[in-house]
């Protein structure tokens, strides 16, 4: 097993464009205002059991039965588990999520995969609850 090909590599010129919110302006407006647009990802915390038409939401993964993350995009809502797991919850409409987000402990993030991170709900906290 000897190599005997000369393997050259050209690098990638770096073409990417600067996306418009690296603009520390546009960032900082955007940080400042609760998302309001289609594409915004809202989340609110829900420690406790959530029932829909009586029936407490379990997780199929590791039969949790509280300490969501409900995520909004458009008119879907997610229910995520600590463990990780996550599904469309269509019983959950926009409407039930503006109700929940009156909370003051809803928050918001760039993106899903970052508010999964920042919220620890991205598999790290598998079988525990965080509420106190
Ligand atoms: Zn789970």
């Amino acid at each position: 097993m000897t190599r005997t090909e000369q393997i050259t590599t050209t690098p990638t010129p770096i073409t990417t464009p600067v996306p418009a919110a690296s603009d520390p302006l546009l960032q900082l407006a955007y940080e400042t205002q609760p998302p309001s647009g289609p594409e915004a990802v809202r989340g609110v915390l829900h420690p406790a059991e959530l029932a829909l038409r009586g029936m407490p939401v379990t997780c199929s993964a590791c039969r949790a039965r509280r300490d969501w993350l409900l995520l909004n995009r458009r008119r879907n809502v997610w229910v995520r588990c600590r463990c990780g797991n996550e599904w469309l919850e269509p019983e959950i409409t926009r409407q039930d999520f503006d109700a929940l987000i009156a909370d003051p402990t809803w928050t918001h993030h760039p993106s899903t995969e970052a508010g999964r991170v920042a919220l620890g709900f991205d598999g790290t906290f598998v079988g525990v609850y965080l509420d106190s």
